[in-house]
């Protein structure tokens, strides 16, 4: 029974969504927001952090994760963060 190929697929499918949902719900990867700022740097936590032009892989993640999220790419202007939130 556990050799079935399409159990397999089937199982993995559902822990993916499993994971995806779980992603959603605790806010992982969020975009943090303050009172003195719109959204906060994950690196510094002191400064605001501004949208850039997305990279080629992106568009990847968004695919794969479902459009879920909309994932964009941030970069912090003081420190040298830079990543992906939604
Ligand atoms: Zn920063």
């Amino acid at each position: 029974m556990y050799r079935d190929p399409y159990l397999t697929l089937l199982l993995f499918l559902l822990i993916y969504l499993l994971i995806l949902v779980m992603i959603k719900s605790f806010n992982i990867f969020r975009k943090k927001t303050s009172k003195r700022f719109h959204l906060l740097c994950p690196g510094c936590k002191q400064n605001v952090i501004k949208r850039i032009k997305r990279k080629s892989h992106d568009m990847y993640l968004n695919i794969m994760t479902l459009q879920l999220f909309k994932f964009k790419r941030y970069k912090c202007t003081i420190c040298t963060w830079e990543g992906l939130r939604w």
